[in-house]
Order: structure tokens, then sequence, then C-alpha cells
């Protein structure tokens, strides 16, 4: 479990307590949600994660499967981040493995509802996400001999293919043409990594795209800098 990874302190602590038993009890070394659904009969009811379920296990020690039982006075060391005055230390203690799961016993009532709470904002930040509808915007920078100028595309696809490139570009040139009159020479280039510029495709088609528009002359070059989503080009109006 990458403790690491939790910046709340809530959440940290307990994984630092479920990590400390997992060294002799391994079943606690799946998680959160696997551990909760030991001790709880259902982590989506609010009964049992409000602690007001009579069925579900009141003692961490009734889900220490019987084996480790007689491993109750042996020592195990974990991790706790404690407030001292204004500051927060992480803390060490090595303690028998009874002493831990009293700890991790008095913690749970409450980190349950933590959880349970965390896990709801979650599900709700996504489906907000998710319900909204997704577009690709295609960004580009031309640069002309006597002005700069940026466009942005926006398309329902959301395929990012060759395809969608090549009518990204044409769009674009249509554009440029209607604002600034005709040109002769282009220069193109991609900052993108992606495949959807650097294939036989593009390569092909884009000249012959260019003419159409009465461009004669294109060069160009693919540069690797890795930038997601960003695609540029450069044009000299001629
Ligand atoms: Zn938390
Ligand atoms: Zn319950």
């Amino acid at each position: 479990m990458p403790h690491n990874m939790y910046v709340c302190m809530r959440h940290a602590n307990f994984s630092f307590l479920l990590m400390g038993c997992a060294t002799v009890i391994e079943c606690f070394s799946e998680g959160f949600e696997t551990f909760l659904k030991l001790v709880c009969c259902n982590i989506e009811n609010e009964n049992c994660t409000t602690n007001d379920c009579e069925k579900c296990k009141k003692d961490v020690k009734d889900i220490v499967p019987l084996k480790h039982l007689s491993k109750m006075d042996a020592n195990v060391k974990w991790q706790y981040w404690r407030k001292l005055g204004d500051r927060v230390v992480l803390t060490y203690t090595v303690a028998a493995l009874s002493h831990l799961l009293h700890e991790l016993q008095v913690q749970l009532p409450i980190f349950k509802q933590h959880f349970i709470v965390k896990v709801v904002c979650q599900n709700e930040i996504q489906s907000a996400h998710f319900n909204y509808r997704q577009v690709s915007i295609f960004t580009c920078v031309a640069w002309m001999f006597n002005e700069t100028k940026s466009f942005a595309e926006i398309s329902d696809s959301l395929h990012h293919s060759k395809i969608d490139v090549q009518v990204f570009i044409t769009k674009l040139i249509q554009e440029i043409k209607k604002q600034h009159g005709k040109f002769e020479s282009i220069f193109v280039f991609s900052d993108g990594s992606s495949s959807q510029f650097k294939n036989k495709f593009i390569t092909w088609s884009l000249p012959d795209l260019l003419a159409e528009f009465g461009c004669k002359n294109l060069s160009g070059t693919i540069l690797q800098r890795h930038m997601v989503k960003v695609q540029s080009m450069a044009l000299e109006q001629l």
C-alpha cells in the first residue's frame, strides 16, 4: 500500500495501522475497501458506515484468522502522524500486535465514516465530470509575414485519428485563406509526439491538400517534444 500517496492524515494513519498489522496478518494488506468489507456487512449502507448496524463486526479481532490469534504478543512496528503543538510529526511505535489491533479498533468507527464520505464525494465528482459532453480541441499557431494568430478548432469527434487531423488541417487552411488570402509556401511542424501526425497518410495527402489551396511549396518537420493535444503549424505567407 503506497502510504505516501495519501495526502489526508486520517487515511495515511489508517493505512499505517493496516500495514503494521499486515506484517503478521496478510489479509490486512489488501487496502481500505477490502478491510472495511471484512468489518462492515455493506459498506454502501449508511447504517453500517455510521456504526448503527447491529450485524457489523464490533471487534476487529473477529476478522483475524484463527491461525494468527496466537501471535497477539508478537512485536510489530508502525508509523503514525501525530500533532505536537502546531507541528505534525511522523512517529514510530513498536508494540504487541494486540496493542496495534486496539489502536485500529479505536480508529475504525471514525475512519468508516471518513472513507465513505470520501468515496461518495469522488463518485459525485466523477459522475459530474463524465456527464459533461466531451470534445476534442485542435490548437494551432500560424506565423504569417505580418502577424501571428492562434486558432482552436472544436469537434465532437474524440477519435484523434489521422482522418481527424486531415479534417482539422483542411478547415484551418480554409480559415487562414479566408482571413489572409492566397499563400504559396508553408512550413508545417508539430510539437505533438502523436502518431496521427507522423504517418504516411498525412505525409502523402498534405501536399495534395495544400495544392488545392494554391500552395506550391511545402516543407516541414515533426518535433519530438511531447505535448499532448497541442499541435502547432507555422505558415509563411508570400
Ligand atoms: Zn482521508
Ligand atoms: Zn452492517
